[in-house]
């Protein structure tokens, strides 16, 4: 059996093919979406999707998530004291999603179709089906996303030449792509982005708007208060989807903060944000050659895209109202079902990608000023940005921070966050530089990329001419097959946590979170719920279990409400 897999940032799903159309294999537990969230206890157990997140709330230092970001890079997580790269995360994600496909569909499935961002590298795609052979499936064919989202909206369908906008707007991420179909060849004319602008900024702002009404300063409150409160405010932002007018609902120190927040008042908070949203569609077009005007579709993608104010802006934008009829988490997974259809008809739709692309953004680390004559270190400053044709050079100016500095250092770095610890070091260049005034004594930092992944960085201050140059090579990591036999038998003691036992194993973790985050009576009616339900576990009665699962999930789900 082939399935369609959308490996997702922060969710992934599956689907597969019937003559009805593609549908979605639920998991587990049911649900559609499967978090793209991995934790490995001590004993070397795996867990993944919802669980691998309540865990991730507990116990912040076993899990991971966000990891696609760096696939195909060197870069290592740790989880419960071990490392793990982004394809190895990835793997555990692949091989949840291929258990729950083959329980749902009763037979084994052993070949995935799985797409990736239209603008990831050979080495980055290679890397993808690196993880799915580490999943034990095999991969043939990668589909880049806003193709599989094409085809999904049966696209490929369209006689005559069309082009189309596709607007992928996820949890971290944006992405625009334009594709052009011309004689059942899809092309990807163009793509542009923002790695940092997604759903999350959106949950942000709304989050300090609330902050803001209510006088709560976010920073004075714990980790897990601040990740309780963030809870609240992505819940809060779904249900603009249904209203005009939500309840933003907070309890902290045994107190209740409430508001009131309307449509138009979150709007106005997301203005920059909206704002943002306009650049990469703008540089697509122009990158393109085409004219807003000779788009004959813009196709919705990404769970961000259900904010009712995002679709109001893309109508406005483009004069028509965009197409949404398929839901925009599922596109990506339902076009990935499609194309493993066809691979097997071997009808598959051909692409022409676009492959010479910088696959992740380049920086270096800088000192920001925070507040007035208040300056932060580790800020991270993209020079070459994920995405820019290749080769491609570009120049930063960076200046001093402090009165009669001699040296800067400049930190070489590759990722996506803003902040240069979460991103890769590459290495670092230090150049002496005569003192003056902070200010006033600027370097000049050129980073050129090109297509054999060569970075060559130089750095130059201005007024003396005097150059520094580093060269910094391939930062991908080729496993070899042998490597990849190494990894799977490293690997094997990790098992991934029994699907029998998961939907107990999440109710406990949620109450144990429910109970960290009350106090007073609700804890003690707590305890009193968690230890009823562990009673029942012990008893092995299935019935007995059934029914106390039942009871603990209404009186949890009771308590976790706004
Ligand atoms: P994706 O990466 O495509 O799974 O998108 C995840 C993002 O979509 C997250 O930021 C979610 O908060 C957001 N999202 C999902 N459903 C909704 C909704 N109904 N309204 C607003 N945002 C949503």
């Amino acid at each position: 059996m082939i399935i369609g897999i959308d490996l997702g940032t922060t969710n992934s799903l599956a689907a597969y093919f019937t003559p009805e159309g593609p549908r979605l294999i639920p998991n587990r537990l049911g649900q559609k979406l499967t978090p793209s969230v991995v934790s490995i206890d001590e004993e070397g157990q795996v867990y993944v999707g919802e669980t691998a997140q309540e865990r991730m709330r507990l116990y912040p230092d076993s899990a991971a998530s966000v990891f696609k970001r760096s696939m195909g890079s060197d870069k290592e997580y740790l989880l419960s004291g071990k490392s793990y790269r982004a394809e190895e995360l990835s793997s555990f994600v692949l091989r949840s999603l291929k258990e729950d496909a083959e329980h749902y569909l009763g037979e084994p499935v052993t070949e995935a179709v799985i797409s990736v961002p239209a603008y990831f590298n050979d080495a980055r795609r290679r890397a993808t089906k690196r993880a799915g052979e580490l999943a034990g499936l095999r991969v043939e064919r990668i589909v880049s996303e806003p193709t599989a989202a094409a085809i999904a909206y049966g696209l490929y369908q369209e006689n005559k030449n069309t082009r189309f906008l596709v607007f992928d707007l996820g949890g971290g991420t944006f992405d625009v792509s334009i594709l052009e179909l011309f004689e059942n060849i899809l092309e990807v004319r163009a793509v542009a982005g923002d790695n940092f602008l997604g759903g999350e900024d959106f949950t942000e702002a709304l989050l300090r708007l609330f902050c803001e009404k209510q006088k709560i300063d976010p920073l004075s409150l714990s980790r897990k208060e601040a990740e309780s409160l963030h809870h609240q405010a992505e819940e809060c932002k779904k249900r603009f989807s249904q209203s005009n007018v939500c309840t933003f609902t907070f309890s902290w120190n045994g107190q209740t903060y409430e508001q009131q927040i309307s449509a138009v008042e979150y709007e106005a908070a997301c203005e920059d944000l909206l704002e943002r949203i306009r650049r990469p569609i703008k540089r697509s077009l122009s990158d393109a050659g085409i004219h807003l005007n000779e788009i004959d579709k813009v196709v919705m993608v990404g769970g961000a895209t259900k904010m009712p104010m995002i679709r109001h802006f893309v109508a406005k934008l483009f004069r028509r109202l965009p197409d949404a009829s398929v839901n925009p988490d599922e596109a990506v997974a339902l076009g990935a079902a499609i194309q493993a259809a066809m691979k097997e008809r071997d009808a598959a739709i051909r692409e022409v990608i676009l492959t010479d692309v910088c696959p992740f953004t380049l920086g270096t680390e800088v000192v920001r000023e925070v507040e007035e004559g208040q300056f932060e270190g580790g800020h991270y400053c993209p020079i070459i940005e994920r995405n820019t044709v290749i080769p491609a050079s570009r120049t930063e100016r960076l200046y001093t921070v402090r009165d009669n500095q001699t040296r800067i250092r400049v930190h070489i770095l590759q990722g996506e966050s803003r902040f240069a610890k979460n991103n890769l070091s590459l290495g670092e260049i230090e150049i002496e530089i005569p003192k003056a005034k902070a200010g006033e004594e600027p370097v000049d930092v050129t980073y050129t990329y090109d297509i054999n992944s060569i970075l060559e960085v130089e750095v130059k201050v201005v007024s003396t001419g005097k150059t520094v140059r580093q060269v910094i090579k391939g930062q991908y990591t080729q496993m070899t097959d042998e490597e990849i036999e190494q990894r799977l038998k490293d690997l094997s003691y990790l098992k991934i946590h029994p699907r029998d036992q998961e939907e107990n194993r999440l109710l406990l973790l949620r109450g144990e979170r429910l109970y960290e985050e009350s106090v007073g009576n609700r804890r003690v009616l707590l305890e009193q719920e968690l230890t009823l339900f562990e009673q029942a576990l012990d008893s092995h009665d299935e019935n007995r279990i059934g029914q106390a699962r039942n009871r603990l999930k209404s009186f949890l789900e009771k308590l976790d409400e706004p």
